[in-house]
């Protein structure tokens, strides 16, 4: 019996080490140093790929982590910003991403595909057989465009299902020698019978730290069905990033409860991290703890083992012992005993209840709401739970639930406008407030009557008016100036109120590809792109809001020709 357990167990481990070691290069060529690792807790997400610190610089080579194809070409505002997709013949894909720009090939390959699109944001999937690269080979330049913080490198590797992989499990060696940091440890009760220190709902623990580095607690008194929630981060050598864990496990008296593993998720779960941290908390206290059991419509595949979903069963008579074992990547680990003894205290009291409204939202139904001018659509499926919503009026604003209630898919909210005139609904959009007032353009669609958005936050919403164009400010431009020297065209860009909608640039009538980053709010156009081949030009640039307010800059510079 035990001779075939040993089989089983190799069997496992090969099938879970079966992976192709070396197959993949560094994609720089400076020692690795992280500032986020693969399935560390991000907004909405879990991330999806290991970032690689470039020495606060840009433009660094980027190199080919395996020969193969580019497969797909993404250029976006957000996001991933300049994105290089590489498939490689053993079926896995390994990503790029903020990139500042190509190698010259790949440069010239998208660019003429911009201009015949007239567009600077394009997606493109080239033939296998068109861009082929070579393991080692410059690729692209480092960057920081999209929706990147600060200069650095996102490496994803994916597998033949397009499901992201840590790619720490190819073999890349970054030295980490600092155990995982449990900065806090929570308690929750399962249900209205269960009591933790006499007390119903959620509560922090006091973490007692050991000279070991790892964490004890004071006896806790518990009844009933509990669970345990913690805040963790991991940082690793040569860098003070936060970064996230690897492996959590906890158990009851040397049985497991839950075993959660972060290597491998698929981007349709992703979101799904908002039923696995405790959202509320988060949205109250910006910091994401990681709930160690499992509620209901959590289908997340990074729990490996769980008994009783991770919750405990507390009964008098019995002592527990709970353990919380808490992994990088290295295996260094991080962990916390808390010993519980069951009492049926007497003196407990419950935590408030869940206001009840007159908007129940069923999980299982779509739901319609109606209040004054506006309704409420929220598809099944939207909530984790049922809820009781609160849905109020207040002068101009509509309180349309909180933000602490997180959900999966969009829900749309409708407003009537037949009372504005024609004029005014022009420049009204729906803005999302934020929560000291500030009115953020959610994207509205018009209908004669009736405007709609669609969001996964609840909050206050309300009809605001944007009555005022797009600011241009030239940068390095100033009519009839010689820009002979000159390698790009900069301007800057802002809207105040419903945002930036779409710009265009000519010169001369011919479109220019002017690149946009929203962080700086630059325009920038390259003279390398050949385009002025006249000594005087005509240039022209059209911003448009989300409203439709329209400003037009235009001006002449000049420039020598050959
Ligand atoms: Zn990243």
């Amino acid at each position: 019996m035990r001779f075939i357990w040993i089989i089983l167990l190799s069997f496992s481990f090969l099938q879970a080490q079966n992976l192709p070691e070396n197959y993949f290069k560094s994609p720089l060529d400076i020692p690795l140093v992280l500032s986020g690792t693969f399935g560390e807790l991000r907004g909405n997400h879990f991330h999806s790929g290991l970032d690689i610190k470039t020495q606060q610089r840009t433009g660094l080579k980027v190199l080919a982590s395996a020969s193969g194809y580019v497969s797909r070409i993404k250029i976006s505002h957000w996001g991933y910003g300049k994105a290089l997709y590489v498939t490689h013949p053993n079926g896995y894909t390994s990503v790029y991403a903020h990139l500042n720009h190509f190698n010259k090939e790949i440069e010239a390959y998208i660019k003429k595909r911009q201009y015949a699109k007239e567009s600077f944001e394009i997606e493109v999937f080239p033939e296998a057989n068109r861009l082929q690269v070579k393991q080692g080979e410059v690729i692209a330049y480092s960057g920081n465009t999209g929706g990147s913080g600060g200069p650095h490198l996102h490496f994803e590797i994916r597998d033949g299902k397009s499901r992201p992989m840590n790619p720490m499990l190819f073999g890349f060696d970054i030295k980490d020698t600092y155990k995982p940091e449990i900065s806090d440890l929570f308690a929750y009760t399962a249900n209205d019978t269960s009591y933790i220190n006499g007390k119903n709902g959620r509560q922090k623990l006091r973490l007692i730290p050991l000279e070991n580095g790892d964490y004890t607690t004071e006896n806790i008194k518990a009844y009933g069905k509990i669970g345990f929630g913690i805040s963790s981060i991991d940082k690793l050598n040569y860098a003070p990033n936060k970064n996230g864990v690897n492996h959590i496990q906890t158990s009851l008296n040397g049985n497991t409860c839950l075993a959660v593993d972060f290597n491998k998720f698929s981007f349709s779960e992703t979101r799904y991290l908002n039923q696995y941290i405790d959202y509320e908390y988060y949205i109250e206290n910006k910091s994401r703890v990681q709930k160690l059991f499992i509620e209901p419509n959590n289908p997340l595949s990074i729990f490996k083992e769980n008994k009783d979903n991770g919750y405990l069963e507390i009964k008098e008579g019995l002592s527990y012992n709970y353990l919380i074992k808490v992994k990088d990547f290295k295996g260094n680990t991080s962990s916390i005993r808390v010993p519980i003894t069951p009492k049926k205290d007497s003196s407990y009291y419950f935590s408030p209840q869940k206001k009840q409204t007159s908007y129940l939202a069923k999980r299982n139904h779509a739901s319609v709401f109606d209040i004054e001018d506006v309704d409420i659509y929220i598809p099944k499926n939207a909530l984790y739970e049922d809820t009781y919503l609160a849905i109020k009026k207040e002068e101009e604003n509509y309180q349309i639930h909180h933000r602490t209630t997180p959900l999966h898919y969009n829900i749309t909210i409708g407003f009537d406008v037949s009372q504005y005139t024609e004029a005014d609904k022009e420049k009204l959009f729906i803005a999302r407030l934020s929560d000291w007032g500030k009115p953020y353009y959610s994207r509205t669609y018009k209908k004669a009557n009736r405007f709609t958005t669609k969001t996964r936050s609840f909050g206050t919403y309300k009809l605001v008016a944007d009555n005022a164009p797009p600011l241009i400010t030239p940068v390095n431009f100033r009519n009839k100036k010689w820009m002979s020297n000159y390698r790009y065209l900069k301007f800057k860009i802002e809207d105040d109120l419903s945002g930036i909608q779409s710009y265009r640039a000519t010169i001369n009538g011919k479109f220019i590809l002017m690149e946009y980053d929203y962080k700086t709010d630059l325009l920038t156009f390259d003279f390398n792109d050949n385009i002025v081949t006249e000594t005087e030009n005509n240039l022209k640039l059209i911003v448009i809001d989300n409203v439709g307010n329209t400003t037009t800059f235009e001006g002449t510079f000049y420039r020598k020709t050959k």
